[in-house]
């Protein structure tokens, strides 16, 4: 089928859409309507971490829609019991809420430090939060945000989220005034273009929220689920945050996001947070085999390694056409262009079958499923290596 047999002008316009539709996803690899395949360096923007239907996510599908699809939150349910219990023995938290997104698993860890601030620091709640940010589309997500053009959107904005700058310590402190009660931050800012916090300001950042009897919050929903080579991002920088988010590839695709805190901070009353489908048995189900996958022996040695492969491969590409860093870390990397022409590059890459993301003009991203083939990795640098030459020449 083409294109012009679906009625897409039903769906709401919120994005430019390239016209393609996708029918069918294995591994690395999608398929359109008219039988074309691509590559997918994408993967949904990270979630897909084990690729497209992968067998282990299926099969848990499968199996838990004929068992137990909903029995309301309101009750226990075994996976999203197993999940929990997984979560919180391999990370620094005791506690897990299930979420359907990552905007409203952030949205959970604003309320839930408001909570605590209400209850233990006389009302304080502003979450300081750091240029460029981007933690979700809710009101108070895009408040937290600090993502360039926002600023202005939605008005009235949801007071309280005084804003630092990324790996300088000084702007921290100097955000930090009477009402503050946290600190949230992505320990790779994802979608401001794969913008590393350091590992010396990590650990300065926890030290002076200890210092100052704050919060810190730890957005991974793009960096957890081993995207960065270790299960959650913060591992690298030896720290202990207090409230975690998860998102995006801790479902495999479908969705599903956490809320983890430790037992100190997780103050919730009755009533205070909940939803209709949270913590459901098909989605903690998919939850559960993509986490006993990537707690596997040898998985996130494998992720490491694709890393380094991939990001090696486009250091020697930068070096043919004249391209600056490869920052970011295992299967979250991002490579500067050096010139505006990040949307250009997606767009040939796309008509040669392959997937490719641009957040900013003069960047890539690239977050391929983390069990990606290293011949699917020589591939995708083969084409974007033709494109560039050809780009060049223009
Ligand atoms: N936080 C981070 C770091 C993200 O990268 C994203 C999505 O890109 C979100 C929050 C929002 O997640 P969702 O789109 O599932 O609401």
């Amino acid at each position: 089928m083409k294109l012009s047999d679906y009625p897409v002008h039903t769906l709401m316009e919120v994005t430019a859409r390239p016209p393609i539709v996708f029918v069918r996803g294995a591994g690395s690899w999608l398929w359109d309507s008219e039988g074309r395949r691509y590559l997918d360096f994408v993967q949904g923007w990270a979630v897909n971490a084990l690729g497209h239907s992968p067998e282990a996510v299926v099969r848990a599908l499968a199996t838990q829609a004929a068992t137990l699809i909903n029995c309301s939150p309101a009750f226990y349910n075994e996976t999203s019991v197993r999940l929990a219990s997984l979560i919180s023995s391999n990370s620094a938290f005791d506690r897990v809420f299930f979420a359907n997104s990552g905007a409203e698993a952030n949205e959970g860890a604003i309320k839930l430090a408001r909570k605590w601030g209400s209850l233990h620091k006389g009302g304080a709640y502003e979450i300081v939060t750091f240029e460029s940010a981007f933690h979700g589309r809710t009101l108070a997500t895009m408040a937290a945000s600090k993502k360039p053009g926002w600023d202005t959107l939605f008005e009235p904005k949801v007071p309280g989220f005084p804003t630092a700058t990324l790996n300088d310590i000084d702007s921290v402190a100097r955000a930090i005034g009477d009402r503050t009660v946290a600190v949230m931050i992505e320990p790779i800012q994802g979608e401001a273009g794969v913008m590393p916090a350091t590992t010396a300001f990590l650990r300065a950042l926890r030290d002076l929220t200890r210092e100052r009897d704050l919060l810190l919050i730890v957005d991974e929903i793009q960096t957890g689920i081993g995207r960065t080579g270790t299960l959650f991002g913060y591992e690298h920088a030896g720290i202990r945050p207090d409230i975690m988010t998860l998102g995006k590839g801790i479902g495999g695709g479908v969705p599903l996001a956490a809320l983890c805190a430790t037992d100190a901070v997780s103050c919730f009353a009755h009533g205070d947070q909940g939803g209709t489908f949270n913590g459901n048995p098909l989605a903690t189900a998919a939850g559960c085999a993509v986490m006993e996958t990537v707690l596997a022996p040898g998985f996130l040695e494998g992720v490491t390694e694709r890393g380094r492969y991939l990001a090696a491969s486009l250091a020697r590409l930068g070096a043919r056409h004249g391209l600056g860093d490869v920052r970011g870390q295992g299967l979250l990397l991002a490579i500067d262009l050096r010139r505006d022409i990040g949307t250009k590059v997606v767009e040939v890459a796309r008509d040669r079958g392959l997937l490719l993301n641009s957040p900013r003009p003069n960047a890539l991203r690239f977050m391929p499923a983390l069990n990606v083939g290293f011949d699917e990795i020589d591939r995708m640098i083969g084409t974007l290596d033709e494109i560039l030459a050809e780009l060049g020449r223009e």
